[in-house]
């Protein structure tokens, strides 16, 4: 089973997550994608103080009706931060013989030499990295880890970089959404609207639970 295992703090989940989820399933002909909200990011504050339960729940209500797209609350489960590195490992434990893909945005991928162990990721899961508007992308020719590059060798034939262990690294250039959650929080603390970002159920779930307005615990202000 090809699983793409999409991590994030979804805070909330928009079109941009859905779109570049979409598209992933589709190129790497994956049979499923996971969402996996995290509970306590290691890598960023989480704004706005939103609980795990409310950032699942919204993801629960975004992918519904789209039975390629799952949910899992794994995350939440775990005591302590959440590192993907110890992720993967469980997922490789509870379903033996999966085929994961691990997806991230180019930010998240800029920043991989400082997640934990995380020389190890690239022998427990293919990564499959979007561009990102505003997000300057490594050069074409050289954009892995330079403490890493000796286990790396180009694969023509799969458009991918293969690592010693067999798994891959895939960089695509999809749908260039310039949505964030950042943006979302900062429309709804200034009572503007968000419509037309995120999916309208998720819109209405924040409207219901007060997420996000000024005073709810987030300090960001609109551009
Ligand atoms: P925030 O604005 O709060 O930092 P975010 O919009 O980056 O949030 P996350 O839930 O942190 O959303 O993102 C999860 C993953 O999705 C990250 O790897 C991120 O790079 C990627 N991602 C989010 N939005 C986009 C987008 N519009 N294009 C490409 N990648 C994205």
């Amino acid at each position: 089973m090809r699983i793409g295992i999409f991590g994030g703090t979804f805070n909330p989940i928009h079109f941009g997550h859905l779109r570049m989820a979409e598209e992933v399933r589709e190129t790497c002909a994956l049979d499923r994608i996971l969402f996996m909200p995290t509970a306590t990011p290691p890598h960023k504050k989480l704004a706005g103080d939103v609980p795990f339960a409310q950032r699942l729940a919204m993801v629960r209500e975004a992918i519904a009706g789209n039975p390629t797209f799952a949910v899992t609350d794994l995350e939440g489960r775990r005591e302590g931060k959440s590192f993907s590195v110890h992720t993967l490992e469980i997922l490789h434990r509870e379903e033996p013989g999966i085929e994961p893909f691990f997806i991230m945005g180019m930010d998240s991928f800029c920043d991989i030499e400082t997640w934990r162990e995380y020389r190890r990721l690239f022998s427990l899961a293919h990564l499959v990295v979007l561009r990102r508007p505003g997000v300057e992308a490594p050069p074409a020719d050289n954009p892995l880890p330079v403490a890493m590059q000796g286990e790396f060798c180009y694969d023509h034939a799969a458009v991918a970089y293969r690592h010693v262990s067999g798994y891959k690294v895939f960089f695509l250039c999809e749908t260039y959404l310039d949505i964030s959650s950042t943006q979302i929080r900062q429309l709804i603390a200034c009572e503007r609207s968000a419509r037309y970002l995120l999916p309208p159920v998720v819109e209405a779930y924040i409207d219901r639970h007060g997420l996000y307005r000024a005073g709810k615990g987030s300090s960001e202000r609109a551009r």
